[in-house]
């Protein structure tokens, strides 16, 4: 058995941003289950004790923010001071699980309204850098076992930038747990002033080009590359990629250099809310061997979105932040000439403003052939994951992606940019690949318009085969994408470190 202290800035259900929320709400849960069923034996047919032994004693430790969605009720454990102040750590529970999460409960600096990280303007707070310098310090005395809660991590396994000061600080100290980094972007790395280093209190043993300092700035993601036993990103192709310079933003030197210890791990995704076998936002439910039931969530989503029902037109899904990254420019590029084909296209999101009202534009020009919602909707997310056809995620670069998973739970072709989690996650359509019953989607190298049309092209007439089609469909059906198969991942990482 393993004892892990999970670090993180967000968990779901209690509180997301983004990916890291899905990842730290479903690894921990995965993973305090490995391996703790009972043992049968087949021979005898009797049950053996439950092999506890194996199942991993995981805790996670993250900021008590006002917006925390609770299930249950915080319970007070204790109060550390810290940095002179006093900061009381509470205890709940990842929601449906007996996974501990202690919550880091510092009122000047997490009991305020909103996103953790930005203010309404979209401006990081103005004191983000003091809050997740606090948190980690917290983070790292939980770690050491001086807050009394007797437990001592074998691992701490931090995530993203805002938990990077952790490694960093247990690497002054004697006998401290192995730790673990994960990069979910890399785009993010919470650089700031080099004058609030000192602010910061933090240790000056820190300060160096081969520590936290980066061109005379206060790196904390620096902090999780340079002092991890272990670092690992959301997919094996993004860890190639972000050690080149168009990925790395600035840090592919330090990542080349530690290439030995970096390694991609994909995502899982919630086999439970993204079934469309037990869906309950879909018209109607289907299988691998149901996937005619697939067609009344089409009918439905033409009826929902105003287009003209036909079961004969691709509808083309799009669900996504509105922001470069997800290469929505690209599409927009193709719009002009994807109105004058038979096709329709459906798209759910929010994010850049001016993105935001070229789609609506389009939109209020072609209502017959584009229907764009603006906004962030669960629900109908998931009717346009059943009803669509075809799905489009054309991303400059994604460290993992979800909607890519989905989509092909949902038997609805991706189209992807071979990149990073997409490039991992699916096989193109190839006319061997076809046959052999492994195509899942359709990829493309170059973003660029160009690229993108040739793959909706290819999309178009392969969605005239019927037969092949329904080949692509079921192999995609059938993918495995479980959280189990990275937790166990995890687990062999955590093994290598914590028994050296
Ligand atoms: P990222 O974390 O970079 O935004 P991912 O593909 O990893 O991208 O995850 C995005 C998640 O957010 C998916 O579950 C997707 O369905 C969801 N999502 C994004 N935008 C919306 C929206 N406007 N409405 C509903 N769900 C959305």
């Amino acid at each position: 058995m393993k004892k892990i202290l999970f670090v993180t800035s967000e968990a779901h259900p209690l509180i997301k941003t983004g990916g890291l929320a899905d990842v730290a709400g479903s690894l921990p849960k995965a993973l305090a289950k490995l391996g703790q069923g009972p043992i049968i034996d087949a021979t005898t047919e009797t049950e053996s004790e439950p092999a506890t032994e194996h199942g991993q004693d995981i805790r996670l430790i993250m900021p008590n923010y006002q917006d925390i969605q609770h299930v249950e009720k915080p319970r007070y454990i204790c109060t550390l001071r810290v940095d002179n102040r006093d900061v009381n750590i509470l205890e709940t529970h990842l929601p449906d699980s007996d996974v501990i999460a202690w919550l880091v409960d510092y009122r000047p600096f997490f009991d305020y309204p909103g996103n953790p990280y930005v203010d309404d303007h979209g401006n990081p707070w103005h004191n983000i850098a003091e809050r997740f310098a606090l948190f980690c310090r917290l983070a790292t005395e939980v770690a050491m076992n001086r807050a009394h809660l007797d437990w001592t991590p074998d691992i701490v396994h931090c995530n993203d930038w805002q938990s990077g000061l952790v490694p960093a600080l247990l690497s002054l100290e004697s006998k401290a747990p192995a730790t673990v980094f994960t990069i979910h972007n890399m785009a993010y790395q919470g650089v700031f002033p080099g004058a609030i280093f000192s602010a910061l209190n933090l240790p000056g043993q820190l300060w160096h080009p081969d520590g936290l300092e980066y061109h005379g700035m206060l790196s904390f993601i620096k902090g999780g590359l340079v002092y991890s036993d272990r670092i690992t990103t959301v997919s094996p192709t993004y860890a190639q990629e972000i050690q080149t310079p168009e990925f790395g933003y600035g840090l592919e030197g330090l990542l080349s250099h530690r290439h030995t210890i970096l390694s991609g791990i994909l995502n899982g995704m919630d086999l439970e809310q993204w079934d469309p076998s037990s869906d309950e936002h879909i018209v109607s439910n289907y299988t691998a061997r149901t996937i005619k039931q697939k067609l009344p969530n089409k009918t439905a989503l033409q009826q929902r979105m105003s287009l003209p029902v036909d079961e004969n037109i691709p509808v083309f899904g799009l669900i996504s932040r509105l922001v470069e990254q997800k290469g929505i420019d690209l599409v927009l590029a193709c719009l002009p000439h994807l109105v004058k084909q038979p096709l329709q296209i459906v798209l759910l999101g929010s994010g850049d403003k001016s993105i935001e009202l070229k789609v609506k534009n389009f939109a209020h020009l072609y209502p017959d052939k584009i229907a764009v919602t603006i906004g962030y909707d669960e629900q109908l997310a998931h009717q346009i994951e059943a009803g669509a056809d075809i799905f489009l995620m054309p991303s400059r670069f994604e460290p993992c992606g979800l909607n890519q998973m989905y989509s092909q739970r949902y038997g609805t072709i991706p189209i992807v940019r071979k990149t990073g989690g997409l490039a991992d996650t699916i096989e193109d359509a190839l006319p061997h690949s076809i046959a052999a019953g492994s195509a899942t989607g359709i990829s493309f190298n170059d973003a660029s318009a160009g690229a993108l049309l040739e793959a909706i092209k290819r999309a178009q007439i392969l969605f005239e085969n019927k037969q092949a089609w329904r080949k692509i469909q079921q192999s995609a059906m059938k993918k495995d994408f479980s959280w189990e198969n990275s937790a166990n991942q995890y687990l062999a990482l955590y093994d290598a470190i914590s028994d050296a």
